[in-house]
Order: C-alpha cells, then structure tokens, then sequence
C-alpha cells in the first residue's frame, strides 16, 4: 500500500459534494473571470486573517510581484531574501531587475536569522546599494520571526514583505499570517495548506493605498473605467473556478489545521531521538506545510522510507546562492553556512490533516529501524 504525501483524495472525501456544487455553479452563471465568488473569498480571507484587505491573483509568485510592484521596487533596487528558500521568493527580486541579497538561515527553524539580516542591510555587501526592503519566508510552515525582522527594517527605514507561502493559518503573538508584516503574499497552489485546483494566490495588508495599487496592477493596471490605465501592469488575476474551490475548503480549513498540529505533534512524540525535529519558536502557532527533521544520515533514511513505500521530500537541495542563475548575487558579509547545512540534511515527512495514526506508527517504525543500522 502507496503512502500519499499529500492526500488531497482524501480531503476530497472530507468535503463530499460541496466542491463538485461549487464548480458546478461557476459553469452555470459564466462569470469565469472575477465572478462573484472572487469577492466572496477575498472578503473571507479577509476576516479569516484579520486583515483589512486581501486581494486574490493567479499564484503566489505573481501575489510577490504584485506586492513589489506595489512597494515601488525597480530595476537597481536590492533586497534582502533567504537564500534558503523556494526559487519564486527571490525569482520575483530579480524579475523585475532589482538584486537579490542573500541572508542565512537558523539551522533548528530553518527561517532567516534576524542576524544575518542585520548584517546584510547595512549595504556593505550588495555593492554599495542600500536595500529597499526585506522579504521574510515563512519555511515549512512556520512564521519567521516578525518582532525582531520588524526593528531590523524600521531601524533601516525599509520595507518588510512577508513570503507565507507555506504558512497560511500560522499564527504569531496572537495575529494570524496575513497581519505579521505591513505586505504579506501567499500561494494557493494545491500543495500548500490551502490549495486551490490550479495556480492561485492572494495579496493581503491594512494599507488602503497598497491593497488599491495591486488591485490595479493585477489587471493591466487599469483606472477608473475599463480602457483607462493609470500603470503599466499584468493580468494576474485568480480564475472564479479557483475561488469557488477555496470558498469550499475555507469551510474546513480551521479543522484540517487543527488536525495538521496533531499529526506534528504525534510525529515529535513518536519519532526516534538522533534526530533534529522542527523547532517552533514560543509565541509562534506553524500551519505545518511540511514536517521536516535533520539529520546527517537523511539519504538512507530517505531511501529506507521509500524502500517501505513512504515518499520524502527535500525542500531544498541547493540553496538559491549555488543555483545558475542566482551565483553572481551577493550575500550578507556573515555567510551562509546555516543554509548549506540546512539543505544537506533536511528531510520532510508525509504531512497532511488525513494522516492517520496507524500509517504515521509505520512512517516512525521505518525511521527508527534506518537508524538503528549502521
Ligand atoms: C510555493 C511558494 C511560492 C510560489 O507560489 P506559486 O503559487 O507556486 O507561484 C513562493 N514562495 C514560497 C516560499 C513557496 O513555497
């Protein structure tokens, strides 16, 4: 028997017919694009998050670019990301010609580390160019560390863009992921912790003046009629299929949550020690995209688990610092030894809200026996 990394089948299940109705009533009323059940979510992500406002589009890079765009990133500009991170966090940096300033990672969260940061704005590594801002990831789940991230890039006089991505339903100080940065972009791709059928994504902040700007950018940078254009934008917005399929799985979102902290905690309970298991800092709630451990024997255990028909994953293999198109970016002066220790020993496991207790003894059986040999 195949175990799913991702079990969406049986999440399908869960949901019965609401999501086959959904997109049922979408192919009747014809408004595919900004119909309205695109204002219904935004409105629902809204109030879910806390937010004054959230703003669908057509995937979570375009949700980073529209946010950049919005904070008046140009070419020239340099930014300082995690080189720890997806390719699309620094991907939307250098798309539209500013420069990607690499920081480091904390090895026991796998987030930036606030010191790197600090290091990295003070200019002296990015060619003299002063960066314009921060984009903080929230990796596997967990919401980076906003209080400090926040001095840093007050201090600096810099904007600070939150990548939460992985991270929607996190939570922090008591404010859920969506208000932890002035400028938060997420992804709904059909892996993430709310996923769409598709690509998708969404733009949220309290700024009237910003929420506006992606508004516009987000269709062709349009005014206040139809054919009039205020800004040379993109089309990026989310299709009324995609919406329609998120308004069905918001209404089990808050219990697929609950349920992904249970399977966290089981595996933290029951996996063997010699391994690092995530760190989650005090104060901080993750939404548990992935359940990722280190250790310095991560290609046996990965292929014990597949031997017993488990799927791993490495999330990622190579920091962005050593990929083709990202080596001639600078990086903090402090180096980015977290990040290559992170990459050669980081193994996420099985992760969903329908792992049952019976696979996940299986998954922590195999684990424990890879480990006991040799
Ligand atoms: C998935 C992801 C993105 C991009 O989202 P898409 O919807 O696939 O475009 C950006 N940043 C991070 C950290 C991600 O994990």
């Amino acid at each position: 028997m195949g175990v799913p990394f991702v079990d969406l089948a049986a999440q399908r299940r869960a949901l019965g017919d609401r999501i086959d109705r959904a997109m049922a009533q979408v192919v009747e009323h014809g408004q595919f694009v900004m119909g309205p059940e695109v204002r219904q979510l935004e409105e629902e992500l809204a109030r879910f998050c806390g937010a004054r406002h959230a703003v669908s589009c057509s995937s979570g890079t375009d949700a980073l670019v529209l946010a950049l765009r919005a904070l008046g990133v140009t070419a020239g500009d340099a930014v300082v990301v995690p080189t720890f991170t997806f390719a699309a966090t620094a991907e939307a940096v250098a798309f539209l010609g500013a420069t990607p300033v690499f920081a480091d990672s904390r090895v026991d969260t796998g987030n930036m580390d606030p010191g790197s940061v600090a290091s990295a704005l003070d200019g002296s590594s990015s060619d003299g160019r002063t960066p314009v801002g921060v984009i903080a990831v929230d990796l596997y789940g967990q919401p980076a560390e906003y209080g400090p991230l926040a001095k840093l890039a007050d201090e600096a006089g810099v904007w600070l863009l939150a990548d939460a991505a992985q991270s929607l339903g996190g939570a922090q100080d008591g404010r859920r992921v969506g208000t932890l940065a002035a400028v938060t972009a997420t992804s709904f791709f059909p892996a993430k912790p709310l996923g769409c059928y598709g690509d998708g994504g969404a733009v949220f902040t309290d700024d009237d003046n910003l929420a506006g700007l992606v508004r516009s950018l987000r269709v062709h940078g349009q005014g206040r009629s139809r054919y009039d254009y205020v800004h040379i934008g993109m089309n990026a917005r989310l299709d009324t299929l995609q919406a329609a399929v998120l308004l069905a799985k918001l209404t089990i979102f808050e219990d697929e949550l609950a349920a992904r902290q249970e399977v966290a905690d089981r595996y933290s309970r029951m996996l063997p020690a010699g391994l690092a298991l995530p760190a989650v800092l005090p104060g901080t709630t993750s939404a548990w995209a992935q359940y990722t451990i280190r250790t310095g024997r991560r290609d046996d255990l990965a292929a014990a688990l597949a031997a017993a028909g488990i799927p791993s994953a490495v999330y990622y293999p190579v920091p962005l610092h050593k990929q083709g198109p990202y080596t001639d970016f600078s990086h903090a002066p402090s180096g980015l030894a977290g990040a290559e220790e992170l990459a050669a020993e980081v193994l996420s496991l099985p992760m969903h809200p329908y792992l049952d207790a019976p696979i996940q003894d299986r998954i922590c059986d195999v684990v424990a026996a890879a480990l006991s040999q040799g």
